[in-house]
C-alpha cells in the first residue's frame, strides 16, 4: 500500500501540442500520435516547493506540417517560429536530464504525460514508465483545496482566486507551467495524498498493479487481460473488500451494468456500513482491457439511488431482449 506524504522534487511540466488537421490521413497512419508535441515549459521546485530552475524549448515539427486552427488561435506562434526548434528526441533527452533525479511529475489536468509518452514512443524512445505512472494533477488538487473536489477550473481563474501575479502572459508552455507551480506551491501539502496515476502503460504483471487507499475511497488498476469476460472472471476485480478494516464482504446489489463499459455493486460491511464499488473497463493500446476498480463507503440513500440504476438497467436489457425477439416478452 502505498500511502505517504511525498517530498521530493516537483517537476512542473506543461505541453502545446498540435494536432493533424487531416483526420482520415491521420486514422490511416495507425501508429502517428494525435497530437505532435511542439513545446516543452516546465518548472522544478525542491522539497520545499522552492522554484529551483527553469526549461523551455520549441520543438520542430516532424509529423504535422500545418499548425491546426486550435493550435494556431491558443498560442499566437507561428510554424515559421517552431522552425527554429530542436528535434523532439533532442530536446526531449534534454528536458529528463534536466529534470533529474527523485522527483515527481505535475501538470495542470491529466493529459500531457499520456501525450508526452505517446509521442516518445513514436520516436523509438522508452517511455517514462513502462506501467502507471504516479504524477499530481495540480487542477485536481486545486480543486481538493479550495473547490469541491470534482469541477475543474481553467488556470488562470485558479491564479486569480490566489491572488497570484500575472507577470508573464497565459496559454505558452513555460508560462503555463510556471503559473501551475506557483498554485501548487500554495495547496497545503497534504493535498498531495491525492496523487493520479498516468495509465498510458496500463500494468501487464500483477506486481505492477495500483492498489492504493485515499482518504474516503480506495482505488485499483488491475493488469491488462485478453478480453473483458476474462477480466470479470478474475477474483481480484470482481471481489469486494472493505477498504478500512480489509475484510471480505458480502454484496448486497451483485455487479451490474448500465452500459457494458462501467459495472456497479454495492456491499456491507458490518463495522463500516455500505460500500460501493465501480469497474471501468478501458482499452488497452494494442490488444486487450485493464480495470480500474473504485470502491466508495456510501449512505443508504446513495444505495437506493445504485438501486434504481440497477432497476433502469434490466428495464433498458429487457426492451432489448423483446425487441431483438420480435417483440415477445416472456415475462
Ligand atoms: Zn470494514
Amino acid at each position: 500500500m502505498e500511502r505517504h506524504v511525498l517530498k521530493m522534487n516537483y517537476v512542473v511540466l506543461d505541453l502545446e501540442w498540435n494536432q493533424g488537421v487531416d483526420k482520415k490521413k491521420r486514422e490511416k497512419k495507425k501508429k502517428v500520435p494525435n497530437f505532435e508535441i511542439i513545446e516543452i515549459g516546465a518548472v522544478r521546485l525542491n522539497k520545499n516547493r522552492e522554484k529551483e530552475s527553469e526549461f523551455s524549448r520549441l520543438i520542430k515539427p516532424q509529423i504535422y506540417g500545418k499548425l491546426h486552427h486550435v493550435a494556431k488561435n491558443l498560442l499566437h506562434m507561428k510554424m515559421e517560429e517552431l522552425q527554429s526548434g530542436k528535434p523532439f528526441v533532442e530536446v526531449m533527452a534534454d528536458f529528463l536530464r534536466w529534470c533529474g533525479e527523485d522527483f515527481i511529475f505535475c501538470t495542470w489536468g491529466p493529459l500531457d504525460l499520456s501525450e508526452l509518452q505517446s509521442n516518445m514512443r513514436y520516436y523509438g524512445m522508452e517511455t517514462l514508465k513502462s506501467a502507471p505512472l504516479r504524477f499530481l494533477d495540480v487542477q485536481k488538487l486545486f480543486s481538493l483545496a479550495y473547490d469541491d473536489g470534482k469541477s475543474r477550473c481553467s488556470l488562470e481563474a485558479a491564479v486569480d482566486f490566489l491572488a497570484i501575479e500575472k507577470d508573464i502572459p497565459f496559454h505558452r508552455a513555460f508560462s503555463d507551467a510556471y503559473y501551475a507551480g506557483k498554485v501548487l506551491a500554495r495547496i497545503p501539502e497534504r493535498f498531495y495524498e491525492n496523487y493520479s496515476y498516468d495509465v498510458f502503460n496500463p500494468p501487464r504483471t500483477k506486481e505492477d498493479e495500483i492498489h492504493v487507499v485515499f482518504e474516503g475511497y480506495a482505488k485499483s488498476i488491475f493488469r491488462v487481460f485478453p478480453d473483458k469476460q476474462a477480466a470479470l472472471e478474475d477474483k481480484g476485480v470482481v471481489a469486494t473488500k472493505c477498504y478500512v478494516c480489509r475484510k471480505s464482504l458480502k454484496k448486497t446489489i451483485r455487479w451490474f451494468t448500465p452500459n457494458g463499459k462501467n459495472f456497479y455493486c454495492v456491499a456491507y460491511c458490518d463495522v463500516h456500513g455500505f460500500m460501493k464499488g465501480k469497474l471501468r473497463i478501458r482499452k488497452a493500446e494494442g490488444q486487450g482491457v485493464y480495470v480500474v476498480k473504485t470502491t466508495k463507503l456510501i449512505t443508504p440513500q446513495q444505495v437506493e439511488e445504485i438501486r434504481l440504476k440497477q432497476e433502469h438497467a434490466r428495464m433498458l436489457h429487457r426492451k432489448k431482449r423483446a425487441s431483438e425477439s420480435g417483440g415477445h416478452t416472456e415475462d
